[in-house]
């Protein structure tokens, strides 16, 4: 029997990509074609099937607008050539997104669908801010409201009522109405000084949290000059718990790639810190060679097979999805990796890596390897970037290893800028110090608290004349992390 068509209406979670269920991903890496949203995690496309069709459909008011009708003349033309269509939205479907129309459509034209829950903003900005929306003695409800009313209209809200329940308020789209909300809730009954806090971008590289009462909230939002998308919580219980975390509400410079700063984000962003991306470089995929491909198919003949980072790991996996192979290409050669990120990513892929050493650098990876596995006349292969340094490469050729390297990616340098007013600069690799300072002179963040990954990093760093503050004890973003919460 030929396969139904259905099309999936999924909430793909707020800001990070990090925030979609199982479910949906599954949709996702499914999908013949996905019809995305202006709110999702663009890093959740790269889940997509190399052949499906993706169509971007946000309603950004800005250049080619498109509304709903739009949408739903879409949503039934592509489902009549395709099977699986996904339907990404932000945060969960249900919760002003839309849904009725879209499903209505789909009811109309005899389309079969499937609800896929998301995430919704509110509890990603409550669990960012560390706010508990719910308490059995001063919240016993929460209250979910917009902040626009529709097409232009006031909210359709009894204030007065809302004033009275005893419990949390959560208004969406909350920043162009905000000051007319706040005054109508205190003329309607709602104490002036009860707690509001704000959570823009929350989970994401770029989130921001004010805290106030609800008499200031408004005043100090347009100080700290909070854009969409953003929501306002409000109520007796609206406090953080995360208030004496180290990091709360510190802004922390990201400098590495845009992928690599989104991932390091949402543990910063979990942390209520206020992560600020300035990508010093962009990666870019060298997988499309005669080389990397003749490399594919003879790697199960080397006895070990080198990864030195995440990145390579994903590159080389993808280029080898794309001639329809898996990990059993690499047959009974053993891997090595440098440490626990790269060991993470290579078991995403279904592989337990055979060596990894005590401390993730590249020096004692090849002096640990050298040391316990004898390599003398044993054919390996690194799969490196094109930028790394020659350290390991020349140390297990010295140990007499016969070597052979491949790119599989590089890294081009972008201009950085910055305002300056951050509180932290954190640098992972020797690489983002080199792109970083191309533009920026050391003298402007004299004053400004340095994190380094490893002592690599930190002797690039002091080339700079920039002496690190602190140096990660474990050589990853975690490892960083701690170190900067330990320092306080
Ligand atoms: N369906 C979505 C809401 C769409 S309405 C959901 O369930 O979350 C869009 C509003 O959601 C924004 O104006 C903002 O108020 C909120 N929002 C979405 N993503 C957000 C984020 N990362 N941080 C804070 N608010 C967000």
């Amino acid at each position: 029997m030929a396969k139904k068509t259905r099309v999936y209406l999924i909430g793909a979670g707020p800001g990070s990509q990090q925030l979609i269920s199982i479910r949906a991903l599954q949709i996702v890496k499914q999908a013949d074609c996905i019809l995305y949203d202006r709110l999702i995690a663009k890093e959740l496309l790269s889940f997509a099937r190399s052949d499906a069709e993706l169509v971007y459909v946000g309603k950004d008011h800005s250049k080619h607008p498109i509304d709903q009708q739009q949408i739903n003349r879409l949503l039934v033309e592509k489902a009549s050539v395709h099977k699986t269509i996904a339907r990404l939205k932000g945060g969960d479907a249900m919760i002003f997104g839309r849904a009725t129309e879209e499903i209505k459509c789909l009811i109309e034209n005899d389309i079969d669908f499937e609800i896929v829950p998301g995430i919704t903003a509110a509890s990603a900005a409550a669990a960012c801010a560390g706010i508990v929306l719910t308490d059995r003695d001063t919240a016993s409800a929460v209250t979910f409201i917009t902040g626009h009313g529709a097409k232009d209209k006031e909210i359709d809200v009894d204030f007065e009522s809302l004033a009275k329940l005893n419990g949390t308020i959560v208004f969406y789209m909350a920043v162009a109405n905000m000051k007319q909300i706040c005054r109508k809730l205190v003329d309607s009954g709602l104490a002036s000084d009860i707690n509001a806090i704000v959570v823009a971008n929350a989970s994401m590289e770029n989130q921001k949290i004010v805290e106030g009462a609800v008499s200031d909230i408004a005043e100090k939002c347009t100080v700290e000059k909070i854009e969409p998308p953003a929501l306002m919580i409000i109520g007796k219980n609206c406090q953080s718990y995360l208030k004496n975390q180290p990091l709360f509400g510190k802004r922390v410079l990201m400098t590495r790639d845009v992928t690599g700063n989104a991932a390091f984000a949402y543990k910063l962003a979990a942390r209520a810190a206020c992560p600020i991306s300035c990508p010093a470089f962009e990666l870019q995929d060298l997988t499309d060679t005669r080389e990397v491909k003749d490399i594919i198919n003879k790697i199960g003949d080397f006895d070990w097979v080198f990864f030195t980072s995440p990145t390579g790991v994903r590159v080389f996996f993808h280029a080898l999805a794309g001639f329809s192979k898996d990990a059993r290409a690499f047959a009974s050669a053993k891997i090595a990796c440098i440490g626990s990120e790269t060991a993470n990513a290579l078991g995403e892929f279904g592989i337990i890596a055979d060596f990894l050493p005590a401390e993730f650098t590249s020096k004692t990876l090849a002096d640990s390897f050298i040391k316990e596995q004898a390599p003398a006349g044993k054919k390996i292969l690194l799969l490196r970037s094109a930028l790394a340094d020659l350290t390991l490469a020349e140390k297990l050729q010295a140990a007499k290893a016969e070597v052979a390297q491949v790119s599989t990616y590089t890294a081009e340098r972008l201009k950085s800028s910055f305002s300056g007013n951050v509180d932290w600069i954190t640098f992972a690799s020797s690489f983002a110090v080199r792109c970083f300072f191309e533009n920026i002179d050391p003298k402007e963040i004299k004053k400004i608290k340095i994190a380094s990954i490893g002592p690599a990093t930190s002797d690039t760093l002091k080339n700079f004349g920039i002496m690190p503050t602190v140096e990660a004890q474990e050589h990853t973003i975690d490892g960083l992390i701690e170190i900067m919460e330990k320092f306080g």
